[in-house]
């Protein structure tokens, strides 16, 4: 037997390993399972090229638990190692490539992806002892058994074993016990090995029999060698696409699409991405791809490997190039990864824009559980936005869906405002908003329906980038304003009257910490309704936006704001101007006249003050200014006083503004309550 002492250094690894990867010690057996495939992978490169001659004979892997020993047992029969190889690859090239691991990710372990590169001494993180017995594919090279205990002390001596191929032992230690459970082996090959392209085996596949599991002596293959991303596409029919997705995702609803990615240069990357049906709560619906690389699975979290809005995406990404023992930071400056993720982009928005103009039909059909994906893709990525714009669907309120292009000439002649702009009307509720509804069809308007998570954010970023497209609710401003063309009506009420009666119901009006108010006259088409409410575009896209989050959140804590419109052309509201004026000509009249000439007086003096400086002004003057100032409020006051007592005794006041609300929906309580018996006794 010979005795040596491993690699470069004499400090001890080993329990730097096991403290040091603690939260990912299951990594072990993708490490040693993943060198036995490569071993076998290598027999089978030398056999194909003739450098070996022999039998290759049924190449697996098997995986074998002793609990009763302690052990796991990973063997193989792929080329084996002598002495001289296990000296050169697991005392020095294995040993120094972990202390260089350890060295490197000391203080980002936490950021690694699957602590790749770790390899062979991963196994001390889960062992107090490690035994390799291999015997090389060479016929007069004799077995070899190599030992260490988790010092840098090992042994190494000769020994015998039936066949090439080689056994890694692990003496599992006291911490790691849950490795000795053959469920848990299992699911760590399920997780790790299911798709290798090496036959992996596992104990016996068991059935139930007469009341009992019993073994039927047939080994357990863990895994599909042969996964449909690692096939020609030309192979593949769309069932096998289907099947490979339940076999990623035996619980999920079939997917709409699938893409089969395959790039050879500039860096090698496979996989089939599936587009799920996503309709809300996207959040849920993120990690589900999983990255692997060459057939190992490394993790199923992409994020900063593709764009976020890919992430929604399910299936499978495999590259050898995507640098893995790296943290998430570097990678996303990593040229590869930015080229794989725009790689991908470009592919995902082209699958697309083929389906649209292949097959428009299905396109549309899918449409309504597509749209949250590409919206989502068309907000963040400025490369996919600029393809995905010219198959991004709109459904207006009659079912029918175009792209923009499409529906910008539909409206382009009927729906362009005075200044040229485009107005693009829409609703996120036809039933509750089917007053507003009605107005735009009596203008022959169409009207889109954007009722989905990020419409509010896309028709945002789409307004930004064309400034002569408006995107406005229907419900936002009376119909008039919202597609503002040349003739505007002419008011039957003075300016005078209107602002009386904007008093008058304003002083009828409350706000609350939820709703402001804000009354205004308009000159609509005395058929309209006497009183409408509205709420800004604006603030309620803000608000809309604050729902999700980033700088907007300032929005989210603002009341909502509404305005109450007069239609001062409907003849309720006209007859309410002429009570006005019988009940209170005299006084309001007598009130105008002394606001008028009290305004005249002030202006005349503060223009004299204006020419003077200020130290010119005399006490006197000033004293003067400031009693008319008074005296122009008090009349204010007194205006207001007479407005809201006629607004108070006036049933019809209240009444209008009531059915506004209740056109609305938000006359709720005690308001609705009162209503009701109002409405009754006016009856
Ligand atoms: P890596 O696999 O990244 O090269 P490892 O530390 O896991 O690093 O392994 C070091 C080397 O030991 C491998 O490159 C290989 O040459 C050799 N080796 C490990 N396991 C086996 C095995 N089961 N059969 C043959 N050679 C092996």
């Amino acid at each position: 037997m010979e005795k040596g002492k491993i690699g470069v250094t004499t400090e001890n690894i080993f329990p730097i390993i096991k403290k040091f990867l603690y939260s990912d010690h299951e990594i072990f057996l993708r490490e040693l399972v993943s060198n036995a495939t490569d071993a076998i992978q290598k027999l089978k490169t030398l056999s194909s090229a003739g450098d070996f001659k022999g039998e290759l004979g049924e190449l697996q892997v098997k995986i074998a638990v002793d609990p009763k020993k302690k052990t796991i047992t990973v063997s193989d029969n792929g080329i084996g190692m002598s002495a001289d190889e296990i000296d050169k690859y697991l005392n020095q090239i294995a040993f120094s490539s972990a202390n260089e691991f350890l060295d490197r990710y000391k203080d980002q372990t936490s950021v690694l992806i699957g602590h790749f590169g770790l390899g062979f001494y991963s196994s001390f993180m889960v062992s107090d002892k490690v035994e390799v017995i291999s015997k090389s594919y060479l016929d007069d090279v004799p077995a070899v058994k190599w030992t260490c205990d988790g010092s840098p002390e090992y042994s190494i001596e000769e020994t015998t074993r039936s066949g090439r191929g080689t056994d890694v032992i692990l003496h599992i230690d006291k911490e790691s016990k849950e490795f000795l459970e053959e469920s848990r082996i299992e699911t760590l090959l399920k997780k790790y090995c299911r798709f290798l392209p090496v036959t992996v085996n596992f104990g016996n596949e068991k059935e139930w029999k007469d009341g009992k599991m019993v073994d039927t002596g047939k080994p357990k293959v863990i895994n599909n060698t042969r996964p449909a991303w690692t096939r020609k596409p030309s192979d593949l029919k769309d069932e096998d696409y289907q099947s490979f997705y339940r076999e990623l995702y035996p619980m999920g609803d079939d997917p709409l699409f699938h893409i089969h990615l395959n790039v050879d240069y500039p860096f090698k990357l496979t996989g089939i991405l599936y587009f799920p049906k996503i309709r809300n709560n996207f959040e849920i619906q993120k990690n589900k791809i999983q990255l692997y690389c060459n057939q190992v699975f490394v993790t199923d979290s992409v994020e900063g490997i593709v764009p976020d809005f890919l992430t929604l995406l399910h299936g499978v990404i495999d590259s050898p190039d995507i640098p893995l023992n790296v943290s998430r930071s570097y990678l996303q400056s990593d040229g590869n990864v930015k080229k794989i993720s725009g790689h991908i982009t470009k592919k995902v928005a082209d699958r697309l824009s083929d389906i649209f103009k292949k097959e428009r039909e299905n396109f549309e059909k899918k449409w309504d559980d597509l749209k949250l994906f590409i919206e989502y893709g068309m907000i963040t990525e400025e490369k996919f936005f600029e393809k995905a714009s010219k198959f991004a669907l709109f459904k207006n309120t009659e079912g029918k869906y175009f792209t923009l292009e499409e529906y910008d000439k539909v409206i382009k002649e009927n729906q362009t405002d005075k200044d040229k702009a485009l107005i693009h009307l829409y609703t996120t509720d036809a039933v509750a908003q089917h007053t507003y509804l009605a107005k735009a069809a009596e203008k022959g308007y169409d009207v889109l329906v954007l009722d989905g998570q990020l419409d509010t954010h896309l028709i945002n970023t789409l307004e930004s980038k064309d400034q002569n497209s408006r995107f406005v609710r229907v419900d936002s401003d009376v119909i008039e304003n919202l597609i503002r063309k040349e003739e505007k009506q002419s008011s039957k009420l003075t300016q005078a009257q209107s602002d009386d009666l904007t008093q008058v119901f304003r002083s009828q009006v409350a706000d609350s910490d939820k709703a402001h108010f804000q009354v205004r006259a308009e000159s609509l088409d005395e058929n309209d309704l006497p009183m409408v409410i509205t709420q800004s575009e604006f603030m309620r896209r803000m608000k809309d936006m604050a729902q999700f989050g980033g700088g907007y959140s300032f929005y989210g804590e603002m009341p909502d704001s509404y305005n109450l419109v007069l239609n001062t052309n409907h003849p309720l509201v006209i007859s309410l101007a002429d009570a006005l004026n019988s009940e209170h000509a005299d006084e309001l009249k007598k009130n105008s006249a002394g606001i008028d000439k009290t305004k005249v007086e002030i202006d005349f003096m503060e223009k004299e003050h204006g020419k003077k400086k200020p130290e010119e002004i005399s006490t006197f003057e000033k004293d003067d200014l400031e009693r008319l100032r008074g005296e122009l409020k008090q009349l204010e006051e007194k205006r207001k006083a007479i407005l809201t007592g006629f607004g108070t005794d006036h049933q019809s006041v209240r009444q209008l503004i009531d059915l506004a609300m209740l056109a609305n929906n938000m006359l709720k309580g005690e308001a609705l309550s009162s209503f009701v018996r109002r409405s009754i006794s006016l009856l």
